[in-house]
């Protein structure tokens, strides 16, 4: 089934603006996405309506919110294929899911001189909290090595795990390579030493069918804005073995059970990781937005947003000039690149002025900027809302960036 863009770009009222006074392109998904109708109508109907804390009233309104937010949880437990809803925990998003496992899990089992293992593509959400968990702790962290591909060393991981390693935490998706891991392999690896796995989904999530069950990862993370939801939540995927083992990593109001000032004993799953007043409202709005992709189909999307990459890979590469970073053979649809001697600021610049949306720097992956020996992209990433007549605006404003750069 192939996707009608046109009438699913009138879903996304951001994308009918001009910019600079031209038609907007945006291109800087793998940053934030935008929202369709679906989600904006349902965050102004919740707190028009409905708004009112969950879990604590008696009251019909809290009833009814609470009542959304837990068909919420099951709408997010259903999207990823988990096996029970109270696996899910909402966080803050993926940096908020990140630390509240290298801090819980870190606490329980992670002492002096043990390893954490991550990637050389990581971005930094999935690097300090571990390197703060291993200063706290005196252990190690070990990283993967990447190819000039922008692909994992094959055969390096299984030389770093130790009887040390402690827990694997890594990247489904690049966010500057576009480079799609082998998760499940390399899940199966971990667990053969019996090394659990974090996967930090913020980037695979919205770009096709991500089942945690089939990878059977033990923690899987992403964030509510990178998949046309609301910004400020986020999912934190964990088998329920570990979010009963590991301690709560805050603490306050909904996630205690009894509070006495000589003990406190914790709230059952998921509550004990959702301390505090929760972002339900935007809980409810991601969900919104899941149902959303749902309905137009993971499978299509995949498909399209294939096709795209495909297409805007093969126009850069026609310029010559220009030098892709990240050309693994499993990619998603996220282009980082560089013109031959022009700054990339600069063209973000001019591209800008052009009504083009493209994100330049370090994508806060600056050790991945390390491995390459540069210091920033320029970066498209696509989504399927974007068009090849779009990607042509990007091809003829890089044109225009040459002729004033170059
Ligand atoms: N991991 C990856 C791969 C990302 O791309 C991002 C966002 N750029 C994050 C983690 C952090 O996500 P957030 O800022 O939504 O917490």
């Amino acid at each position: 089934m192939r996707l009608d863009v046109e009438k699913i770009r009138n879903d996304f009222p951001l994308l009918q603006q001009r910019v600079n006074n031209q038609p907007l392109v945006y291109l800087d998904n793998g940053a934030t996405t935008q929202k369709p109708n679906v989600v904006i109508e349902r965050i102004k109907q919740l707190y028009a309506q409905h708004n009112s804390s969950i879990h604590r009233g008696v009251h019909w309104l809290s009833q009814q919110i609470t009542g959304e937010y837990e068909e919420a949880r099951g709408i997010v437990q259903n999207f990823i294929g988990a096996e029970n809803s109270h696996e899910i925990v909402f966080t803050s998003g993926t940096t908020g899911s990140i630390n509240a496992i290298a801090f819980s899990f870190g606490e329980k089992y992670v002492r002096e001189g043990d390893e954490v293992i991550i990637s050389g593509m990581e971005h930094h959400a999935n690097i300090v909290p571990w390197q703060m968990l291993c200063e706290r702790k005196g252990a190690h962290l070990k990283v993967i090595p990447i190819d000039d591909q922008g692909e994992l060393i094959p055969g390096a991981l299984e030389k770093l795990i130790t009887s040390r390693t402690r827990i694997l935490a890594i990247t489904h998706v690049s966010n500057v390579l576009g480079t799609v891991n082998p998760v499940k392999e390399i899940i199966e690896t971990a667990h053969a030493a019996d090394v659990p796995v974090l996967i930090d989904g913020a980037q695979a999530v919205q770009h096709g069918n991500v089942d945690v069950s089939d990878l059977n990862c033990d923690f899987y993370v992403f964030s509510g804005h990178k998949i046309y939801g609301p910004n400020g939540i986020g999912v934190l995927y964990g088998k329920e073995k570990w979010l009963e083992e590991i301690p709560p990593y805050q603490g306050g109001g909904d996630m205690v059970d009894q509070v006495t000032f000589e003990k406190t004993t914790y709230n059952q799953l998921p509550f004990k990781f959702e301390a505090g007043t929760t972002n339900y409202i935007g809980a409810i709005a991601m969900a919104e937005a899941l149902k959303y992709l749902e309905q137009i189909g993971l499978d299509p999307i995949t498909e399209y947003e294939e096709e795209l990459l495909g297409y805007a890979t093969s126009r850069l590469e026609e310029s010559g000039d220009i030098r892709i970073i990240g050309n693994a053979r499993k990619k998603i649809s996220i282009l980082s690149f560089l013109i031959q001697g022009i700054h990339q600021y600069d063209a973000g610049m001019i591209l800008d002025k052009l009504g083009i949306a493209v994100r330049t720097g370090t994508h806060c992956a600056q050790p991945v900027m390390d491995r390459y020996g540069i210091d920033g992209t320029l970066r498209a990433s696509l989504a399927f809302y974007n068009t090849k007549g779009e990607i042509d605006r990007l091809i003829d404003g890089l044109q225009r960036v040459k002729e004033m750069l170059g």
